[in-house]
């Protein structure tokens, strides 16, 4: 009929403009390599912010003691607790809690959402067991993993620049996160040190020791540069000659980005509009939204769910990346996935095979979309670091740590931007080339830098 030609004829145009041929993502990667420059050369100089993290030497393995680690991410925040056994023993013991966070909280004040967290750390603090030791007189330390962009001036200290993801307290921005969660933790009467401020792409490097990218909620990269190539840092330059830069490269934006009308509606209706650009079309907290607002366009100008269009299909955000990505992998014969999500969730029900199939093409589009533009993202990093070659027959191996629910859970995301990735960089480089899932990277690695930069050392 009319109205089926005219819903295809939105998806085809939608997968066309969605389109990332290798070149484009080649431009991609240049522009990102442009953009690293000039965030390195000085403040402000780039929409890459490029941060220091004061990271200047990653855990060697010989930390010893308990340490405390918490997560603070997009929907959850994570407490852990971590036994590190010295010298060749790695982690011995370890614990985790993870909470979410009251939706309500992501927008009000300061101190409503520290208290909470400092409220359920203190609870995970009381439930300590014998099986974790602390030296007698040691006040216990911490180390706080805060995936927001954040200016440091030293390991444990740093203003807020801006919020991003679902959140927005404006009396944050400005203030000392550590000096915040400090002055919360005493109102709760816990007596621990924060001795690491890390951003959570910084953590994961720390986990895997390597360079890394996280796809959660948001998205992010870390990397190793070397000092002296960071011309806005004029400290002393550090003794291992290296630094940690938190690249915060969800803030790229390129014209060499496909970006059709969807997704600049859905920036403009953002928290933060024009702002976080790469991470409202590579990251879990906008693939699902992308896709609900292309079904939108197919329902009202094509009467693709029937003449109305299903008051569920309106509500921003009800399509989560999870859903998508259980939608996309659904193996059944009649997309029995597809059709029980559309009727739970969106309230949806007698769609036609035809149909569904349909839904599972969009979810291709959008999720093939982000993955090849994050592994465009990877390859400008692994040039700048100059590992996409193989030099002088030199075996050197690139490890790249990721952390995040999406790669962990969305398999054709992961697999389409290994794939991609493999692509840009050729078989012979991609064999020096490993990407490990680093689980809970983010919060083990703040454990592991308190125990680097504990006041008793
Ligand atoms: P955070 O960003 O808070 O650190 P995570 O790293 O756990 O949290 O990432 C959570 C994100 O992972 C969610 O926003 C969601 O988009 C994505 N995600 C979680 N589970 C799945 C899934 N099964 N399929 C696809 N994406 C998922
Ligand atoms: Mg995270």
């Amino acid at each position: 009929s009319g109205r089926w030609v005219k819903a295809m004829e939105i998806l085809k145009e939608f997968e066309e403009k969605c389109g990332t041929p290798i070149p484009k993502l080649k431009q991609v990667a240049d522009a990102m390599i442009v953009e690293m420059h000039a965030g390195l050369a000085s403040e402000g100089g780039s929409k890459l912010k490029m941060l220091i993290s004061y990271v200047d030497h990653l855990p060697t393995g010989r930390e010893k003691g308990l340490f405390y680690a918490l997560d603070l991410g997009g929907t959850n925040f994570r407490m852990l607790r971590v036994q590190l056994g010295g010298k060749g023993r790695g982690i011995v013991n370890q614990q985790f809690e993870e909470v979410s966070i009251p939706p309500s909280l992501m927008t009000g004040s300061s101190d409503a959402l520290f208290d909470y967290i400092a409220a359920e750390l203190a609870k995970f603090v009381a439930q300590e067991g014998s099986d974790f030791k602390q030296s007698p007189g040691r006040q216990r330390e911490l180390g706080f993993t805060f995936s927001f962009p954040v200016m440091q001036s030293s390991i444990a200290s740093g203003t807020l620049l801006r919020w991003t993801k679902g959140f927005s307290i404006d009396d944050m921005v400005g203030q000392d996160v550590v000096a915040e969660l400090a002055k919360a933790m005493e109102r709760q009467g816990i007596d621990m040190r924060i001795a690491a401020l890390v951003n959570d792409t910084v953590g994961t490097l720390a986990g895997g020791r390597y360079n890394n990218k996280i796809l959660g909620t948001g998205s992010n990269a870390a990397y190793v540069e070397r000092a002296h190539a960071i011309p806005k840092w004029h400290g002393l330059l550090p003794k291992s000659g290296e630094m940690v830069i938190n690249m915060e490269w969800g803030n790229f934006r390129s014209s060499h980005l496909p970006l059709p009308d969807y997704d600049h509606a859905l920036d403009t209706e953002s928290l933060n509009p024009g702002e976080q650009i790469y991470e409202k079309v590579i990251a879990g907290m906008y693939l699902g939204e992308i896709v609900r607002r292309v079904l939108c366009r197919m329902t009202e100008e094509a009467a693709f769910f029937g003449d109305t269009v299903p008051p569920k299909l309106k509500e921003p955000f009800i399509l989560g990346t999870p859903i998508m990505s259980a939608m996309h992998q659904d193996t059944s014969p009649d997309l029995k996935v597809v059709a029980s999500n559309l009727k739970d969730i969106l309230e949806i029900s007698n769609t036609s095979l035809k149909m569904r199939k349909v839904i599972v093409e969009l979810c291709n589009i959008v999720a093939t979309r982000g993955a090849r533009l994050s592994a465009a993202g990877l390859l400008g990093i692994l040039k700048k670091m100059g590992r996409d070659t193989i030099k002088g027959g030199e075996k050197q191996k690139t490890v790249i740590a990721m952390d995040g629910g999406l790669y962990e859970h969305y398999t054709e995301y992961r697999e389409c931007l290994e794939n991609t990735l493999n692509e840009l960089i050729g078989e012979e480089v991609s064999r020096t080339i490993e990407i490990e899932h680093s689980n809970d990277g983010s919060g083990i690695g703040a454990a592991l830098l308190a125990a680097s930069h504990s006041q008793y050392l």
